[in-house]
């Protein structure tokens, strides 16, 4: 199958949106893009998540015209292929009309500096693109052109859009901006939210930058894991020969 292991992280991808309730029934949609061929593979329109698997995602090129699959493309095909025309580092995008992220874009407001962890997004808050039809050029263009360089927006009365250089950034920013307008409704119960000054949060995007293990790391301990996994093979595998030795 043309593109199985993109195919594969894009159905588990919509299973996971769901398990986590950022998507319900068909609402919102996903894809990654192969940066050599600029091909993409995205959920099928109007299907439901919980069980889709690689045979359900569609493959099309650049220009959207299909290359594999037996399903109908999401129709929000032209918002994707948007956001990978004009952002050649983002190969990924999740759409969703997650509850309280939809509660800010249907009330047009932005999501404000409430929580540092804002900075996600990479901006100081989450901007509300002017509502469009869902699925058209329209809807596409506003949505990327109030992204603008941040990695998420709302769309107003619609949901949220993610992108990220993987699936599993673009789903991390879904999924913590849902958590941000979560608390910033809650807070706007209790009556004035505290909101972050704009140089704090620049400074918290640019400590973000080196946030985490440094890959060296990483790899050392992905190292040691492989290492340590072949001993273990090894030792079954002595044991198995001890077993099948004879006396
Ligand atoms: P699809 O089922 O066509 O992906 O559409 C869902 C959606 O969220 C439209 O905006
Ligand atoms: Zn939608």
């Amino acid at each position: 199958m043309l593109l199985h292991a993109l195919r594969t992280e894009v159905a588990a991808t919509a299973r996971r949106l769901v398990l986590s309730r950022l998507v319900t029934g068909t609402a919102g949609n996903v894809s990654a893009r192969e940066p050599e061929t600029g091909h993409v593979a995205i959920t099928p329109t109007g299907l439901d998540y919980e069980t889709m698997t690689a045979a359900d995602i569609v493959v099309v090129d650049r220009e959207g015209q299909p290359v594999d699959g037996r399903w109908l493309p999401s129709s929000e095909l032209p918002m994707h292929l948007e956001v990978y025309r004009r952002l050649p580092e983002r190969h990924a995008v999740v759409h969703t009309h997650s509850l309280f992220a939809t509660v800010f874009a249907a009330s047009g407001r932005e999501i404000k500096g409430i929580h540092y962890e804002i900075t996600i997004g990479g901006g100081t808050s989450v901007r509300v693109a002017p509502y469009a039809t869902y699925g058209t050029p329209e809807l596409a263009r506003n949505a990327v052109e109030t992204m603008g360089q941040q990695s998420v927006v709302l769309l107003q009365n619609h949901g949220l859009l993610a992108v990220g250089p993987t699936l599993a950034r673009a789903y991390a920013i879904a999924e913590k901006i849902e958590f941000i307008a979560e608390l910033y409704y809650h807070a706007l119960q209790l009556g004035s939210p505290i909101i972050l000054p704009d140089d704090e949060l620049l400074r918290v995007l640019e400590k973000s930058r080196s946030y985490g293990q440094p890959a060296q790391l990483q790899a050392a301990s992905a190292g040691d894991r492989e290492g340590s996994t072949d001993q273990h093979e090894r030792s079954r595998a002595a044991r198995r020969r001890q077993q099948a030795t004879p006396g």
